[in-house]
């Protein structure tokens, strides 16, 4: 009678025949694709289209010409100023996960050859959260844009205010903005781009504050969630509520545009804001050949 409760489970039957690495589930279309070829395809369904989620390397290899990367603040990171159980032994484990010291990598680059300041938020390192060591590091590479006179280049992906950190993190919202708010009275284009997801407190400070928005297709982006809302609202959400999509249907942000296009547009956005140009123009980063040296976050396209 109890037969079935023996039977094997589909779950380890399948794992079984999957060598660990080789392949890669798609969340949307549910296909197995050989990881290399995700790879090669920066990391988007060939079947489908899905988006996976990148780590901030991946981004700043796959957006920026190949060596042209200078990081600031690589060692800031915070502290535990609220002595919040666990937090240390967390950042520790994204430390090593990741091989980053925070949520964020900053530094200044070339896009096609346009001088540019780039961060890039990692949702791999505690949910892309914002501490106080995040909302420095956004700050500040806002600030090195102002004395440089150089563009800012944002890309976002997170679950919005680090809570380990409390109001400490809110008081990044204000900072940010802040700072992109002094960028853009002296005059100096910043463009955000929005990735999957970017959320909370992040939404609601610099991810939006962009002269130009853009955003990957399909990425989830908003400021609550989306059942906090049906039950504060009481009403059923459209299914597409918070994807980049909807966001641009409703004038909230400018353009959705593909992984394989977000380069030559970052760089034609560069070019038409007049964002000044290296001679000679460097060689572009190798698209999405990512070595191993991209396992330094150690995780799978499709496991987050
Ligand atoms: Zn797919």
């Amino acid at each position: 009678m109890l037969n079935w409760l023996r039977r094997p489970k589909y779950s380890s039957l399948q794992r079984r025949d999957m060598p660990a690495g080789l392949w890669a589930k798609c969340p949307r279309c549910n296909n197995l694709i050989y990881r290399k070829e995700l790879e090669r395809n920066l990391k988007v369904c060939p079947k489908c289209g899905f988006h996976h989620r990148l780590t901030a390397l991946e981004r700043l290899e796959i957006t920026l010409d190949q060596d042209s990367f200078e990081e600031i603040d690589a060692e800031l990171t915070s502290t535990d100023p609220l002595k919040f159980e666990g937090y240390p032994q967390k950042l520790q484990e994204a430390k090593e996960k990741t091989g980053g010291a925070e949520a964020v990598i900053t530094g200044e680059g070339t896009i096609d050859g346009y001088r540019t300041v780039i961060g890039v938020l990692d949702f791999h390192f505690m949910g892309g959260s914002m501490g106080s060591a995040v909302g420095e590091k956004v700050a500040r590479a806002s600030e090195q844009a102002r004395d440089r006179q150089l563009p800012l280049v944002m890309f976002s992906a997170s679950g919005g205010a680090r809570m380990q950190e409390g109001a400490l993190s809110l008081m990044q919202l204000a900072k940010t903005s802040a700072a992109v708010g002094r960028l853009h009275d002296a005059g100096f284009p910043y463009i955000s781009v929005m990735c999957d997801p970017t959320t909370g407190g992040v939404t609601a400070s610099f991810a939006f504050l962009g002269d130009v928005i853009l955003a990957e297709p399909g990425a989830l982006i908003g400021f609550a969630g989306r059942r906090v809302i049906e039950q504060t609202i009481r009403h059923k959400l459209p299914d597409d509520f918070q994807t980049a999509e909807f966001c641009l249907n409703k004038g909230l942000i400018d353009l959705v545009v593909t992984r394989s296009d977000m380069r030559s547009t970052v760089a034609r956005l560069l070019s038409f804001f007049g964002a000044p140009r290296v001679e000679p123009v460097p060689v572009a980063a190798e698209p999405a050949t990512p070595e191993p040296a991209q396992s330094r976050s150690g995780s799978s396209a499709a496991d987050e």
